[in-house]
C-alpha cells in the first residue's frame, strides 16, 4: 500500500491511498494573483471522498465540481449540505457529519470526524509566525463583533495598503465561488489507514480535550489567523498554536497547512524558510521528535 499526500494550497490537500482518492477540502480554483497550485477541480478525473473541515469558499468551492465530475461524496457539517444541495450536488453524495461519526472510505480505510474550531477571525492575527499576540480574552459575541467592525475588512493584519485592484479582483472572485458566510461548525478527520494514521484539520483551531486523545501518524495542522484554544484566542505566536497542537497530539511527522498566500491582497506567504524558521523552533522545544514535512505544491509526498 503506497499513501501519497499532495498539498494544493490553502488547506486542500489529495490523499491517495493505492487506488482510493481522497480530498480534504477542495479549493484549488484560485484567483489569478495567488500562486498556481498545478491542478485545477476541472481536472480531477477521479476522487472518492472530499471531506470539507468548513463551510466557508476557500474550503469549501470546487467541492460541488469534484461532486459532479467524478461522483464522489462530500462530508461535511449540515451548512456544507445546505450550501452544496444549493448548487445541485445530488442528496445521495452528501454524508453529514458534527463530529462523533465514523465512515467506512475502502474495504481498508476509515475515517472518524470531530468536532473543532475555527481560528478567531472576529481577531485576526498576525503574519509573522512568530510574534505575541495577546488580549481579547474572555469576550462576549457582541463584544467579539465591536472588535471585528471596528477591525475592518481582512482577515489580519497588514501594514501596507493593499492594491485596490487586487482587492475588486478578490472580492469578484469570493462572489464566484461558492460557500458560506458561516463557518458552519468546524471539522476535524482522523483518517484510519492500515499503514498509520492522519490528522487533517483546516482552520487554528482545537478543543484540547478532543486533541489530546488522538495519536496520528501524520498531523495536518492549519497555521493561519489568530489561533483558537477552547474557544478563546492563543495568548501566544502562530508558532506556538502548532507547537500546541504537536504537544497535545505527538505526532512524528506534521504537515503545515493554510499558510500560502491564498486570498492576495489581504495573506502573506508564510512558507518561506523565515516564516517557518520559528515553527521548528517551537517544535524543537516542546516536540523535538516532531518532524516538519515542507510540501510543496503537488509533490505527491510519500507519507507510507
Ligand atoms: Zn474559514
Amino acid at each position: 500500500m503506497t499513501i501519497t499526500l499532495d498539498w494544493l494550497g490553502c488547506a486542500t490537500f489529495r490523499l491517495t491511498i493505492d487506488d482510493l482518492v481522497i480530498f480534504l477540502d477542495a479549493y484549488m480554483d484560485r484567483v489569478a494573483l495567488a500562486p498556481d497550485v498545478g491542478l485545477t477541480t476541472a481536472q480531477v478525473a477521479e476522487a472518492d471522498y472530499v471531506l470539507v473541515g468548513h463551510s466557508h469558499f476557500d474550503h469549501l468551492a470546487g467541492a460541488e465540481v469534484i461532486a459532479r465530475n467524478t461522483g464522489a461524496k462530500i462530508i461535511g457539517s449540515n451548512e456544507t449540505a445546505r450550501v452544496l444541495l444549493d448548487a445541485e450536488v445530488p442528496d445521495g453524495q452528501i454524508l453529514r457529519a458534527q463530529g462523533g461519526e465514523h465512515f467506512r472510505l475502502s474495504d481498508d480505510v476509515t475515517v472518524r470526524v470531530y468536532p473543532s474550531l475555527h481560528s478567531c477571525i472576529w481577531v485576526g492575527g498576525s503574519w509573522q509566525t512568530d510574534k505575541i499576540v495577546t488580549g481579547h480574552y474572555g469576550l462576549t459575541e457582541d463584544e467579539r463583533a465591536a472588535v471585528r467592525s471596528e477591525r475592518g475588512p481582512g482577515i489580519g493584519e497588514r501594514t501596507d495598503d493593499p492594491d485596490p485592484a487586487a482587492v475588486a479582483a478578490m472580492q469578484s472572485h469570493m462572489a464566484d465561488c461558492l460557500g458560506s458566510s458561516e463557518i458552519g461548525g468546524a471539522l476535524a478527520y482522523m483518517i484510519d489507514t492500515p499503514e498509520g494514521s492522519i490528522f487533517f484539520h483546516d482552520t487554528s483551531g482545537v478543543w484540547t480535550g478532543v486533541a489530546q486523545n488522538l495519536r496520528p501518524d501524520v498531523a495536518i495542522i492549519a497555521m493561519a489567523g489568530r489561533g483558537n484554544i477552547n474557544g478563546e484566542p492563543i495568548q501566544g505566536s502562530l508558532a506556538q498554536f502548532v507547537g500546541k497542537m504537536s504537544e497535545l497530539m505527538q505526532p512524528p511527522r506534521i504537515v503545515l497547512g493554510h499558510h500560502d498566500h491564498w486570498m492576495p491582497p489581504m495573506t502573506a506567504d508564510m512558507t518561506s524558510e523565515d516564516a517557518l524558521r520559528p515553527v521548528r523552533e517551537e517544535l524543537a522545544a516542546v516536540t523535538p521528535r516532531a518532524e516538519l514535512l515542507e510540501l510543496g505544491f503537488m509533490d505527491g509526498t510519500v507519507l507510507f
